[in-house]
């Protein structure tokens, strides 16, 4: 059924067993994990580290991102509260850092490099009423980043992102999932892997599978309805409540599975879900599966933008709260691939380029009149962006010029091989800026490297 060409041995990535039950009346998620966990450093570890975006929407953090189109209902908090931490059958201690962020959890005995623990985590998380990638609106209790997931290890210690307004703070190494969702039987689930559901006595369980996955999120909704197409190895659902044109949106969707499939590699998994949700962002993408928000009428542009994430972000990783342009720049450029190899769309590639050229020189003009300058560096930490216009227009608008930039440069032999390589040597793997630009310097045979970085740094001028 899954098809890889991997590198790593299965046996060293993290397994993520969960068993979660969904309250509709309460609004949470009482869970139980289990992480087998192998160490893959060359270090002996004393502790595991994990991320919990669930507190994120709690009091001390979510404050601060109070927004009237995030929380219509008005400003409500979530959490993850935990009951118990065992490290291989024995209770632990633990710590929460101070940002709520980061959970510690030691072990008894040191994990030497190559051995495996097994971490039981029991936690309820409280759902926040608001339009986010957690939480529960009028009609989808969305569950993305629910879980506490860990985080990657390099250059000697776990990398602790800390919650940003901004954009997408996440970080994590591709994974086995085995997880097992308990819900009244008047909701539908979407979710990443393949899903087998039983129903009995107005209960529904679901087991997902998901074999190599950076992530796992899933959406209830009493309203979906669903459509599905199959793509050559993969099939796409959609699930939707809102939209008058559901087949043209699945229609689009597989026409991106197989118009980046052609252009970068195959994608590798057996389903790809599409799911509207009530999600104030436009779109959000996990493995397997997007989330776009209902009130989008922008004739499937999400839907293509999210499905590139399949291949920048999911398939190959990279620390989006370091570099965001890494994914968001590369994938905001693949959508502009999907317009130019799909013509029936009537959007072309330079109409795009223009639009987004002229976009940035206005950004660009109107944050100087205003600032006395502008800060025009790509490479910064999520909470280096003030405003959501200036991460936009710096990750996404500019990050798309850069790749058109050296595609012009290149010529497309060249360019498309590079895109080629550089999803096939990360596939599964963390990428980073240094490494993308060595990657696509080492496949065009060509010093690209000091153009790249001239507009990182931010020294290219429009
Ligand atoms: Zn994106």
């Amino acid at each position: 059924m899954f098809v890889v060409g991997c590198g790593q041995k299965d046996e060293k990535l993290c397994k993520y067993y969960i068993d979660a039950t969904y309250n509709a009346d309460s609004q949470t998620l009482g869970c139980e994990q289990s992480v087998l966990y192998t160490n893959n450093t060359d270090n002996a570890l004393g502790k595991i580290c994990f991320f919990l975006y669930a507190n994120s929407f709690c009091e001390v953090a979510s404050s601060k991102a109070y927004f009237n189109k995030t929380y219509p209902n008005g400003e409500d908090f979530g959490k993850i509260e935990f009951e118990s931490i065992y490290v291989n059958g024995q209770s632990t201690n633990y710590e929460i850092s101070d940002g709520k962020n980061i959970l510690s959890v030691t072990l008894s005995n040191k994990l030497f490099p190559q051995e495996c623990v097994k971490i039981d985590l029991k936690y309820t998380v409280f759902l926040a009423n608001v339009c986010h990638r957690l939480g529960y609106y009028d009609d989808t209790a969305n569950f993305g980043n629910f879980f506490p997931i860990v985080c990657v290890y390099e250059n000697g210690g776990f990398v602790k992102n800390d919650f940003a307004l901004n954009g997408d703070p996440f970080y994590s190494d591709v994974a086995d999932f085995d997880v097992r969702i308990t819900f009244p039987c008047e909701f539908v689930c979407a979710s990443t892997g393949q899903k087998v559901e039983t129903t009995e006595n107005g209960v529904t369980v679901a087991r997902c599978e998901a074999k190599k996955v950076r992530d796992f999120a899933f959406v209830l909704s009493k309203k979906f309805k669903v459509l599905t197409k199959e793509c050559d190895k993969t099939v796409i659902s959609y699930f939707y409540y809102n939209d008058e044109n559901a087949e043209s949106s699945l229609e689009i969707a597989k026409k991106s599975l197989e118009t980046f499939g052609e252009l970068f590699g195959e994608y590798l998994y057996p389903t790809l879900s599409v799911v509207q949700t009530n999600f104030c962002f436009g779109g959000m993408e996990y493995p397997n599966l997007v989330m776009i928000a209902d009130d989008i009428t922008d004739n499937g542009y999400v839907i293509v933008h999210e499905i590139a994430h399949q291949w920048w972000y999911s398939a190959v990783g990279n620390n989006e709260f370091v570099s965001p342009w890494v994914d968001e720049g590369l994938t905001e450029f693949s959508t502009a691939l999907f317009y130019e190899k799909n013509p029936e769309y009537n959007l072309s590639y330079s109409e795009i380029m223009q639009n987004a050229e002229e976009t940035y020189k206005k950004f660009v003009e109107v944050y100087t009149k205003i600032n006395g300058q502008v800060d025009e560096r790509m490479d910064r930490n999520l909470n280096e962006f003030d405003t959501e216009p200036e991460y936009v227009n710096i990750t996404y608008t500019k990050g798309m010029l850069m790749f058109d930039n050296i595609r012009r440069l290149l010529g497309d032999k060249k360019f498309f091989k590079c895109l080629k390589n550089y999803y096939k040597t990360f596939m599964f793997k963390n990428s980073s800026a240094e490494l993308l630009i060595e990657s696509f310097a080492k496949s065009a045979g060509m010093k690209i490297q000091k153009l790249f970085y001239s507009w990182i740094d931010g020294s290219v001028v429009y």
